[in-house]
């Protein structure tokens, strides 16, 4: 059994109200640890480490908080299978996914923003008479709330653009997953981070999140999770003028044109719609293809789905591993039976699997893949955030561009065509924030990353995060 605490002021401590949630391994359902469920005792707490630790981290150079960033990320990569394995007790994926993406990616989160604190700099604008230059300040202390499929990965993807820039934090990861950012206090406090600059606070959305978006000290929120929630912060945030960040649900469309390279774009298509068990924000769960070959696609992605090995997280040929929580597969199921009572044919999976051994007990669905639906029905329309998708065939661009836009999301967005001109014409035309064109999730950390419509507001990544974790002043000096 672990024992994750909060990591306040540099000391790992319980919730002051001594209240704990149970931790669940998600492909067993054993509970494997207890959190704190902290209260906004704690929060406050935090915030107040936080305003005392600012005093001095916001005077330090870049190139020290690069240091220190630069130590947290060979932490990470020194407790690497640590991190790898505990992300994947948590969270249900496979292991050898969160030795591939989630653990790496945490580190280059802190290498890519270390790198930024050096870099970061700002326009100056002359006149005859007088020079404009900007500053860009820390604002302070800043809330980074985060959600469970990417614990570790979305939760640095915050936390160290808002170091790097010179603002203390506190941060709320999800209370589904909550080990690695444990194992991440752990990192800063033997990197020696001055204590108070960042802080962990382990609990609920409802209570903890809701204490940290409401703090009048908190100047800013950088959240990750769903459109409802984001709604809910928006609303609680916007009378106070906080800076607000919010990257939230999608519903992504997957383009196929009749021009593309078949055999790699069915690999690629099968990667999109059920990589992390389809709990990815980016995968790709409405798919069109272009009429002539839909039979064909049809055919094919059907028989490589028949392929990928649900099961034990652990074991190293496992492609899909348990889904997150009990609570997450009965809405999945939900879905696969509303899709079928929609109208929908399941081509194939749809139930759920008993893996035998080990993993009896653990939260395990088929890839699941769908035909005949109505584009205007539920199962196309809603976020279901697991290993179901949706095939639907099109006739040209423009029915394509219409069918993908038909959605209140939009996040992203994968084409596959050898056309480059017609790639260009459907990017210009897709609504959503970021496209993909004969690739998905290939990720350059300095792109602009974020949704439109109910996708979010605000984008992360590169500048663009820096700029967001920071106040701009314009000073205008005469000569
Ligand atoms: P969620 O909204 O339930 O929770 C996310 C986080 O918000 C958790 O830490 C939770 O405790 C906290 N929270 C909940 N209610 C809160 C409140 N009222 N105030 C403050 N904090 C609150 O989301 P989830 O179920 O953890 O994650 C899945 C969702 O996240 C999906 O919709 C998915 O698309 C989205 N997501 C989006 C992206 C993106 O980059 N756009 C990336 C990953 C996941």
């Amino acid at each position: 059994m672990i024992k994750v605490q909060n990591y306040i002021d540099g000391k790992f401590c319980e919730a002051q109200n001594g209240k704990t949630l149970d931790i669940v391994e998600p492909a067993t359902g054993n509970i494997f640890g207890t959190m704190p469920d902290s209260g906004s005792e704690d929060v406050d707490r935090a915030v107040q480490a936080g305003k005392r630790a600012f005093k001095e981290w916001k005077n330090i150079s870049g190139e020290k908080r690069m240091d220190y960033l630069m130590k947290i990320a060979e932490g990470i990569e020194r407790h690497f299978e640590e991190f790898a394995k505990m992300e994947s007790q948590d969270t249900g994926k496979p292991l050898s996914l969160a030795r591939k993406v989630d653990i790496p990616r945490a580190i280059a989160n802190f290498r890519f923003f270390a790198g930024a604190a050096w870099h970061f700099s700002s326009e100056s604008h002359s006149m005859p008479e007088a020079v404009n230059f900007t500053l860009r300040q820390p604002l302070g202390v800043v809330g980074c709330i985060s959600p469970w499929n990417l614990p570790i990965y979305l939760l640095s993807w915050k936390v160290a653009p808002a170091l790097a820039a010179g603002n203390c934090v506190v941060a709320k990861p999800s209370e589904v997953t909550p080990c690695t950012a444990w194992l991440l206090a752990r990192v800063c406090d033997e990197a020696g981070l001055p204590h108070g600059v960042l802080n962990i606070v382990h609990g609920v959305g409802n209570e903890a999140g809701r204490s940290l978006v409401e703090h009048p000290d908190i100047k800013a929120i950088s959240f990750t999770g769903g459109t409802a929630t984001g709604k809910q912060i928006a609303a609680a945030a916007a009378p106070m003028f906080k800076k607000l960040s919010l990257e939230l649900g999608g519903k992504n469309p997957t383009i196929v044109f009749a021009d593309c390279d078949l055999d790699s774009t069915v690999d690629e298509v099968i990667r999109a719609s059920f990589t992390n068990q389809g709990e990815i924000c980016l995968c790709g769960s409405r798919i069109f293809i272009e009429e002539k070959i839909f039979e064909q696609f049809k055919e094919a992605f059907i028989y490589k789905t028949r392929q990928l090995k649900v099961g034990d997280p652990l074991e190293n040929d496992t492609h899909i591993g348990a889904i997150v929580s009990a609570q997450h597969q009965q809405k999945i199921l939900h879905y696969i039976q509303l899709g079928a009572q929609e109208g929908g044919r399941i081509l194939f999976g749809g139930k759920k699997i008993n893996v035998i051994g080990r993993c009896a007990s653990g939260y395990f669905i088929e890839p699941t893949v769908f035909e005949g639906l109505s584009p205007e029905c539920r199962t196309m329309q809603e976020e279901i955030f697991g290993p179901v998708v949706t095939l639907t065939p099109f006739t040209n661009e423009q029915e394509a561009i219409e069918l993908a836009n038909n959605c209140s999301y939009g996040l992203s967005c994968s084409i596959w065509t050898k056309n480059l001109q017609r790639a260009m014409y459907m990017a210009n035309h897709i609504e959503a924030g970021v496209v993909w064109i004969n690739c998905w999730l290939l990720r350059d950390l300095r792109t602009p990353f974020g949704g439109v419509k109910q996708s979010g507001v605000g984008r992360e990544g590169g500048w663009e995060a820096m700029r967001f974790f920071t106040e701009t002043k314009n000073v205008c000096m005469k000569y």
